[in-house]
This record gives C-alpha cells, structure tokens and sequence, in this order.
C-alpha cells in the first residue's frame, strides 16, 4: 500500500471518516462515558463502525483514541489501561479494514490547559501524549492525528511527542477555530497562518481544521492555510452548528451540501476531507461521489 504522504506529494485527494461517538451511542454508548471505555469493553462495535465508513468510501479510518492520553483518562480511572485503550482501538479497525484503509491514531486534547492558562505543566502534558503515541504507533497506526486542538501551544507538544516517538511517521495536525472579529481565531487567540507556521516549525507534514465549524466557515479557513502554505491540507468539518430540536441536538448541514462544499475544498486544493460532529455514513459517501467525480 502506497504511503499517505506518497499519495498526497503526488496531488491525490484522499477521504476521511465521519464522527464515531454517534455511531457508538447507536450502539449502546450511554451519554455521559468515555467512548474510549468501548474500546475495552465492546471492541466489536468499533469494528462495526469502522467497516461501516470503509462502505461508505472513506480511506482515513480514526481511531476511537481522541481522549486516551494518561492525563485524560485518569479523570475515569483508567490511566492504567492507557496502553490496552489505544492498542484495542486499533487492532479493532484494522480487523475491520484490513490493508484497504489508513488507520489514523486520534490524538485530542490533553484535559489540562497549558500554563499561563490553567495549572498543566508542558513537560507533564508532553508526557502524556507521549505515552499515547507511543502506544499507537506499537498498535502499527499508519499516521497519527492531533485533532480539535484550541490551543496552539498545546498542539505543538502533542506533535513534537510524535517526533520523539518515530522521525518517521506521517503526522497530521488540525486546529479548531472559532469566527471572531479578528477572523478565524483558535480558543487562544492563534490566527490560522500562526497556527499553521508552528504546526509545521514543529514537524507536522498536514495541517488544517476539524471541528467548531460547518462548511461554509472550513472553506474559508482553507482558504487561508493554502495562502500561507503549500503543504498538504486536511479539513473535517461539522454538519453545520448543532440546533436543539425537541430537546435534542441536530446537526443541520445535509450530505448534498458537504458535497457542494467540497467541491470548493477541491478547488482550493484540500487533499483530505472528511467529517466531523454531526457527520455519518451519508455525509462520506456523498464526498466520496464528490471526490471521484472530479478525478
Ligand atoms: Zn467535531
């Protein structure tokens, strides 16, 4: 199988998966617990999830590992099966996808806000995702993914740690933004082209967004990382900003407008695209549609 970053120097598009707690929650997951928990205690229904999107035409499986750094396990007691959390979450998607897919370790936040901000330590929280990555990339993950990251700084040890754990492996690294006066902002007040210029003095090979936004916002925020960088651009973006409809929560954006939008992403020249809350089987195969129909 030809290496991502193979893929992406020769201008390919790849596509990504959707969002995995929702598709977990169908299965049993109760509101409130870690979906990391699954991993232990129902591998399969990951499998399920993993196959469903590979059906669906994504290339990009993620796993479910976004809150399994020690740091935030430990607020369920489960910093002890750090290594077991993420290893099954693997082996769970690879039974799934075999060599057909990329498998994505997620990385997310570590729970702690970076100093000035809050009381977590740098050399703790690099601590942390140290661990985690080191236990994904033993699992055999084909890139990993720092995700929904809001803080720069944070982001920065979270790639670094992937650096120390393998010079080797294909790092991706997506900032959520928020629409400010200002721009598109990160939590902590990065522009996109800041982010993006440390992201990449850290060592990350893809940058972009996930998260926080529908599609109309990730088109612009595309737009501003290809201004500033010629590197390869992922975009998984929200179905839209959820809505309570009878008590529930509803994300608005239809699979025909993601399609739409990703005619755009296209245009700009993202080469990953995928989705994020809100987004489901639907949602992949119509960028998948997309994505073939312009090749
Ligand atoms: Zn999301």
């Amino acid at each position: 199988m030809e290496s991502i970053l193979e893929r992406l120097h020769r201008g390919d598009v790849i596509v990504g998966d959707g969002a995995i707690g929702t598709e977990l929650m169908k299965r049993g997951l109760r509101q409130g617990d870690p979906p990391e928990s699954y991993n232990l205690l129902k591998p399969e229904a990951l499998e399920q999830v993993a196959a469903l999107y590979l059906a669906s035409g994504a290339e990009i499986m993620t796993t479910n590992t976004f809150g399994a750094s020690p740091l935030r396990l430990r607020q369920f007691c489960l910093e002890k099966d750090t290594e077991a959390i993420n290893r099954l979450a693997v082996e769970a998607v690879r039974r799934a996808v075999s060599r057909k897919a990329y498998i994505s370790g997620s990385v997310g936040p570590s729970a702690l806000l970076l100093r000035p901000r809050g009381d977590g330590e740098p050399a703790e929280i690099s601590a942390s995702f140290e661990r985690q990555i080191r236990a994904l990339v033993s699992a055999g993950v084909d890139m990993i993914c720092v995700e929904t990251m809001t803080d720069t700084a944070e982001a920065v040890l979270a790639v670094r740690a992937a650096r120390v754990v393998t010079p080797k492996i294909p790092v991706m690294a997506t900032m959520t933004f928020r629409k400010s006066r200002q721009g598109f902002l990160t939590m902590t007040g990065d522009s996109v082209r800041g982010a993006a210029e440390a992201l990449l003095g850290a060592g990350a090979d893809i940058v972009g967004s996930n998260c926080g936004n529908g599609m109309e916002d990730m088109v612009s925020i595309a737009r501003e990382f290809r201004a500033y960088t010629r590197t390869p651009i992922a975009i998984q973006g929200n179905a839209g900003l959820p809505v309570v409809v009878e008590s529930v929560l509803v994300y608005p954006e239809t699979p025909e407008f993601m399609a739409a939008k990703t005619e755009e992403l296209l245009e700009i020249g993202v080469q990953i695209i995928g989705g994020c809350c809100g987004t489901g089987p639907e949602h992949i195969r119509a960028l998948r549609r997309t994505v073939d129909a312009r090749r």
